[in-house]
C-alpha cells in the first residue's frame, strides 16, 4: 500500500479546505470499509486521506418531533441505525436494509454516507432511503446543495457530487399515518453477502386503511443505479390492494427492471425474485399497516 498523510478535520468546512489544498491527490474518508480495500488492492492510492470521523454534526441521528422530518447524519454507522429503536419502529424498512449489511465488523464502522457515495447498484442502504422520499445535502467549495437521493447516482461507482463535495446528512420527510414499509435482500447466503437484488417497497393508504395513496417500489442490482420501478408504483396507486394487485405490480416492476447476468447470478433469477419480492414486501407493508391502526 501507498504511503499516505492521514487528516482528520473536526469541521466540514476544514475537511472541504484540505480537499482543496490536495485536490487531485486527496480522499475523503468515512468508515473505510471501501477505502481501506482499494488502498490495499492498489485501486486507490491518495497522497492525503481526509477523514471525516471527528467532524460532529456529520454523526448525528436526530428526529425533530415538532415536524416529523428524520436526519441522518453521512457518518452514522450501520450499526447505529440497525440498534436505534426509533428506527426500528418507525421506519422498519431502514432497519431491514442496514441489519443485514456485510458482518457486525462491517457495520460497526461503515457509514450510511459511505454506503451512497460508493455507488454500487448492490447498496444495501440506498434503497430505503429512496423509499422514503430521502434528499441528501451537500457541501462543497461552491456552498450548499440538496439532491433527492434518487438522483444521487449516475452509474456504477460515479454520482453527482464534485470534486471537494462531501454529503453532510440524508433527511426525510414526515411519514403519513396508514404508511409500512419493508426491504430484502435477496442472496445466495445469510451473511456477507452482497444482495442478488434488493427489493424495498412502501405503501400509504387513505384513512380507511383502503386505498393506496403513494406506492414506491425500489430496486438494488435491477439496473446500474438503485431504481425506482415507477411504472410498478403507478399500477398501484389509487388501487385497493390485495395479494392479486401486489401479484401485478411485481410483474410490472420485474419487466420494467433492467436486470443483467453477472458473475453473482442471472437475469432470468432477479426478474423472478423481483416479481416475488414485491408481492412479499407489499403484503408485509398491508400486515404493519394493519397491525398499527
Ligand atoms: C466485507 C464487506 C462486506 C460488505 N457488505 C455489504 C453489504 O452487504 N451491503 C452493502 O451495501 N455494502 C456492503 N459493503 C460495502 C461497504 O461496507 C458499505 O458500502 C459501507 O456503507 C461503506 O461505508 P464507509 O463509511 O465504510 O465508506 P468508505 O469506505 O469510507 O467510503 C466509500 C466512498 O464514499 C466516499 N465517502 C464516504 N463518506 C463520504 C461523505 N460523507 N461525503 C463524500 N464522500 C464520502 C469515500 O471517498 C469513498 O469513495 C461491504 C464491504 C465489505 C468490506
Amino acid at each position: 500500500m501507498k504511503a499516505f498523510t492521514y487528516l482528520s478535520p473536526k469541521t466540514v468546512e476544514e475537511a472541504i479546505d484540505f480537499h482543496g489544498q490536495h485536490s487531485e491527490t486527496a480522499k475523503y474518508m468515512g468508515g473505510g470499509t471501501d477505502v481501506i480495500v482499494k488502498l490495499k488492492d492498489g485501486w486507490m492510492e491518495p497522497d492525503f486521506l481526509i477523514s471525516l470521523k471527528k467532524i460532529k454534526i456529520l454523526n448525528e441521528l436526530h428526529k425533530n418531533d415538532a415536524t416529523g422530518e428524520l436526519s441522518i447524519g453521512a457518518m452514522v454507522t450501520h450499526a447505529t441505525l440497525e440498534k436505534s429503536l426509533m428506527i426500528q419502529k418507525e421506519y422498519p424498512i431502514i432497519h431491514d436494509a442496514v441489519s443485514n449489511i456485510g458482518s457486525l465488523q462491517v457495520r460497526n464502522v461503515g457509514t450510511i454516507g459511505g454506503n451512497l457515495i460508493n455507488a454500487v447498484p448492490s447498496a444495501d442502504g440506498a434503497i430505503p432511503l429512496i423509499a422514503l422520499d430521502g434528499t441528501a445535502l451537500l457541501e462543497g467549495p461552491g456552498g450548499e446543495r440538496s439532491v433527492e437521493v434518487k438522483d444521487l447516482f449516475v452509474g456504477p461507482y460515479k454520482t453527482i457530487l464534485n470534486p471537494g463535495e462531501i454529503l453532510k446528512k440524508i433527511t426525510i420527510p414526515p411519514q403519513a399515518p396508514h404508511t409500512g414499509s419493508a426491504y430484502i435482500k435477496f442472496g445466495r447466503r445469510a451473511a456477507m453477502e452482497l444482495p442478488l437484488v434488493g427489493i424495498g417497497v412502501l405503501l400509504t393508504l387513505d384513512k380507511n386503511c383502503k386505498i393506496c395513496t403513494r406506492a414506491r417500489i425500489c430496486l438494488g442490482v435491477a439496473a446500474p443505479t438503485p431504481m425506482r420501478a415507477y411504472d410498478a408504483e403507478k399500477w398501484l396507486t389509487g388501487k385497493q390492494i390485495d395479494e392479486a394487485t401486489l401479484i401485478e405490480a411485481g410483474n410490472i416492476a420485474a419487466d420494467e427492471s433492467k436486470v443483467r447476468d453477472s458473475v453473482r447470478g442471472k437475469a432470468w433469477h432477479r426478474k423472478e425474485m423481483i416479481r416475488v419480492q414485491v408481492k412479499r414486501m407489499g403484503l408485509k407493508c398491508l400486515e404493519m399497516i394493519k397491525n398499527n391502526k
